[in-house]
C-alpha cells in the first residue's frame, strides 16, 4: 500500500488514566532535536484520501518534527498525571478485522489473500480508499458482532471462499 505520513490538522491525545487533554494540534509542541514545531503524523492512503480527525484522535501514528530532522515520537507524558500515552501503529491499523473474525487468526492464508488485495488493488483508486476508511471506522463493530455467532462466521468464511476465486491469481497464494 502505498502510505505516506500528513499533518493531521485536528486532533488530540487525551490521557487513559486522568483523561485529560495531554496534548492537541493548538498545543504548540517542540521537536527535542532542533527545536522546531512538531505535530501528530497520519498516514495517507495509496488514494489521496487521509483518515478522518475523529480517527487520528484513536489512531495517532507518530508525533514528528514538521523540519523532517529525524526526530519523531510515537508517545508522550501527560503533563498532568506523568503516564505514558502510546500511539498505536500502522500495523494496527491494518487488520481485516471480519475475515480475521470468521478464521480466527489474522496470518490464515485467505485473509492474507484478502489484505494483499486491499494493499494493491483497493487502496489505490479513490473510491477504494474510501471504502477502507470506512471499513476501519465500521469493520470493528460488525467484527464484533459476529464474534459470537458461529453460523455467520460459517456463511462468511464460504463466500469469502468463493470470492477468492475471483481475485487476481497472484494474489491467491503465499510468495
Ligand atoms: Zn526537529
Ligand atoms: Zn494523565
Amino acid at each position: 500500500m502505498d502510505v505516506t505520513l500528513v499533518r493531521a490538522k485536528e486532533w488530540q491525545a487525551v490521557c487513559p488514566k486522568c483523561e485529560k487533554i495531554a496534548a492537541s494540534h493548538e498545543s504548540d509542541m517542540r521537536c527535542p532535536n532542533c527545536n522546531s514545531t512538531a505535530g501528530l503524523y497520519i498516514p495517507v492512503l495509496g488514494g489521496g484520501q487521509h483518515w478522518q480527525s475523529e480517527q487520528a484522535e484513536s489512531s495517532w501514528h507518530q508525533i514528528k518534527c514538521d523540519k523532517d530532522c529525524g526526530w519523531y515520537s510515537t508517545q508522550l507524558d501527560c503533563p498532568s498525571c506523568g503516564s505514558t500515552i502510546q500511539g498505536k501503529f500502522l500495523e494496527d491499523l491494518r487488520k481485516c478485522f471480519v475475515a480475521t473474525t470468521c478464521f480466527g487468526d489474522s496470518q490464515h492464508p485467505i485473509v492474507k489473500a484478502f489484505r494483499r488485495y486491499r494493499d494493491q488493488y483497493i487502496a489505490n483508486s479513490v473510491y477504494g480508499a474510501e471504502f477502507i476508511n470506512w471499513y476501519y471506522r465500521k469493520g470493528p463493530a460488525y467484527a464484533e458482532l459476529i464474534e459470537h455467532r458461529p453460523v455467520a462466521k460459517w456463511c462468511i468464511r464460504q463466500v469469502l471462499k468463493l470470492a477468492l476465486l475471483f481475485l487476481p491469481k497472484e494474489l491467491r497464494t503465499d510468495r
